[in-house]
């Protein structure tokens, strides 16, 4: 179980020319997988579960930037806020208002992506324009919360039409949003793109890319756990 670094300098250099952040989702990945793509340069590690991040952080090199993009349940969000660098899958206001009493605590600013449901599938988490409109009016009471742009998932799917036709709806949101002018809201990364549609997801104007099984092998954990 190793850290695959030829598929690593291929994406970096994928990469270069747009300058685009790479997360690595190092989700069931041993420490050794880690500590092998930190040696490389690594430093925005991904991880989806509240537990295994948390045991990470604490046992991994200090200057990782760890970034949550799994499913966020509020009762969790207490274990992470002290270390975390950018929580991706902000979905809900009543999520939203918890970090930010989790911040208030800390008495530090949480950065986070709120998180646009772009997908055909129901299954998939994030909010709908709506919802993210009411999300943005709400913002300003939220002072503990620093709201850095927009995350999405596309479709499950093989056809790069649609992938693209979710990308660009997302690309969209982002642009609109750089023009709002709102406290707590600072919009300058998008985060689409993973293992199988980040080359596509670039040219779709993405800057953060998640990618996983290229540069760690599959894995084996079921993916629908939540935590
Ligand atoms: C697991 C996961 C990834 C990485 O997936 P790969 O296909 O392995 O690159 C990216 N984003 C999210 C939200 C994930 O859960």
């Amino acid at each position: 179980m190793a850290f695959l670094e030829d598929q690593y300098k291929n994406i970096k250099e994928a990469l270069a020319q747009s300058n685009t952040t790479l997360v690595a989702v190092s989700k069931t990945k041993p420490h050794e997988a880690i500590v092998e793509a930190y040696k490389s340069g690594i430093k925005d590690f991904g991880e989806n579960y509240v537990q295994e991040l948390v045991e990470k952080s604490e046992n991994l090199p200090k200057d990782i930037r760890w970034h949550f993009i799994g499913h966020l349940q509020t009762n969790k969000v207490k274990y992470i806020a002290p270390f975390v660098y950018l929580i991706h899958g902000v979905d809900s206001e009543k999520l939203l208002v918890e970090i930010n009493k989790q911040g208030q605590k800390l008495n530090k600013k949480i950065n986070c992506l709120l998180q646009i449901h772009i997908a055909q599938e129901e299954t998939k988490f994030g909010l709908d324009e709506t919802e993210l409109k009411t999300i943005l009016t709400k913002l300003p009471e939220l002072e503990f919360i620093n709201v850095m742009g927009f995350m999405g998932m596309a479709s499950f799917t093989s056809e790069q039409t649609l992938i693209k036709k979710e990308f660009d709806y997302l690309k969209g949101i982002f642009d609109n949003s750089l023009g709002l002018s709102i406290a707590n809201f600072n919009p300058s990364i998008l985060s689409m793109g993973m293992s199988a549609d980040y080359h596509l997801a670039v040219s779709c104007g993405s800057n953060m890319v998640r990618i996983g099984s290229l540069l760690f092998g599959e894995r084996n954990k079921p993916e629908a756990k939540i935590d």
